[in-house]
């Protein structure tokens, strides 16, 4: 029995070096898509010596075809788990459930030359920690992780079962969480540590990928009047991205995002075409990103969007017959909201209160997460993590302070959610 926090805050601060230690060990791992294989192993292993009933488990793209959340793979899940390491209650059951969320999938790193420091090898200046990943989220996973070992070493006994989960493609798809819910891996409440510098996601939106494949006609550069230069056409259709992205910034916004000037993005990610300087491109493909409000379809999303593309290509004398080729891919994710009434958004809410004395703000967010896998399957969850800044940017770092603070949290609500024995 954890009789007062004062020995759980001793806890912590006795196990905060090894903390740090783990956050630079799990972030010396690249595990950028298709790379996740040796951090699961090693998270296994780890939840595994931690004395958590772990388990290693496959995600089958086939079985999730059936989930709104499902997102088109266009990779091999080989060798790619997601872990879980569980600790179960002995009972009688007193609280409530729980699953503890990471993912531990992190984008690329490039280019590299734009790091001050390898961002491979993390490193320690003043109270930030740089590296990729270490804000989005493995800093989230280390909070976690030291949450449930502290509370273990001072030998705590809970009142229901505890997950720890740390799944893949976060980043892409989903369908690492997808999976990890579809094996049964479910609770009656979840917390996902992604960096909203302590603040609780109540919203966030939907988001879907898209790739469009531009032909043109090629030639040498001195017969290019006859050409049709095919980066030059998919130039036309950004652009009527572009107006897109204006369009639906226009219409009536949902109420959780009335405050934001802009919400819904439209990002183009990706651009490929053309092989020669002084030839004139025959194909020209990029990829791009759409956001779009909670409430709305995705698929009611990419048929408006593949409209709009064929009306920009119908303008183009030679897009018209030449048709452009989209597709849709990854991201296939309907936005997510909970009520601020919902015991795990007023528990988390007063937990935080209770650790640093501030009120804690909501945050609807204008991307996605894993969160709404959990919607899927109607289980209450928010986002609250650490701080830090460079997300998917160089010089990505976590602010440790706040680290420890949400390792904090997140071992007091543990005690608050499922209770002690
Ligand atoms: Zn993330």
């Amino acid at each position: 029995m954890v009789r007062n926090n004062e020995q759980l805050v001793k806890k912590l601060d006795e196990l905060w070096e090894e903390e740090k230690l783990f956050l630079k060990t799990l972030g010396s791992f690249p595990s950028t898509l298709g790379n996740e294989t040796e951090v699961q192993e090693f998270v296994y292993h780890y939840l595994q010596d931690m004395g958590l009933q772990t388990e290693s488990l496959k995600v089958d793209p086939e079985l999730l075809k059936k989930y709104d959340n499902f997102g088109k793979p266009e990779w091999s899940y080989e060798d790619r788990p997601v872990v879980v390491g569980q600790w179960k209650s002995s009972g009688p059951k007193k609280g409530k459930s729980l699953i503890l969320q990471s993912h531990m999938d992190v984008v690329n790193a490039g280019p590299e030359e734009q790091w001050d420091t390898n961002p491979y090898s993390p490193v320690i200046k003043g109270d930030n920690m740089y590296g990729r990943g270490l804000l989005d989220m493995k800093g989230g996973f280390t909070a976690i992780v030291f949450a449930v070992k502290a509370l273990r070493n001072l030998g705590v006994e809970l009142g229901a079962d505890l997950q720890i989960q740390s799944v893949i493609e976060e980043e892409c798809t989903g369908n690492g969480a997808l999976a990890m819910l579809d094996q049964g891996y479910t609770a009656e409440g979840a917390l996902i540590p992604e960096p909203t510098h302590m603040r609780l996601v109540h919203s966030q939106l939907g988001v879907l990928w898209l790739r469009v494949k531009v032909k043109g006609a090629g030639a040498h550069v001195e017969r290019a009047e006859n050409a049709q230069n095919a980066i030059l056409k998919a130039q036309k259709l950004m652009e009527s991205l572009m107006h897109y992205r204006e369009h639906i910034n226009s219409r009536e916004k949902h109420p959780d995002f009335a405050h934001h000037p802009h919400p819904l993005n439209v990002n183009i990610g990706t651009i490929e075409g053309g092989n020669w300087a002084s030839s004139v491109p025959t194909e020209c493909t990029f990829e791009a990103r759409v956001g779009f409000y909670p409430g709305t379809d995705p698929d009611t999303v990419q048929e408006e969007v593949k409209q709009w593309l064929w009306d920009a290509a119908n303008e183009d004398e030679w897009l018209k017959d030449a048709q452009p080729d989209i597709t849709f891919f990854g991201f296939s994710a309907p936005g997510y909201t909970i009520s601020k009434q919902e015991d795990v958004m007023e528990q988390v809410t007063s937990t935080h209160y209770a650790v640093t004395g501030a009120q804690a703000e909501n945050l609807a967010f204008t991307a996605t997460t894993d969160l709404r896998v959990f919607g899927e399957f109607n289980i209450p969850a928010t986002c609250y993590g650490p701080s830090g800044g460079n997300m998917h940017a160089p010089n990505e770092y976590i602010e440790l302070s706040s680290l420890k603070t949400v390792t904090r949290v997140i071992a007091e609500f543990i005690l608050r959610w499922c209770e002690e024995k």
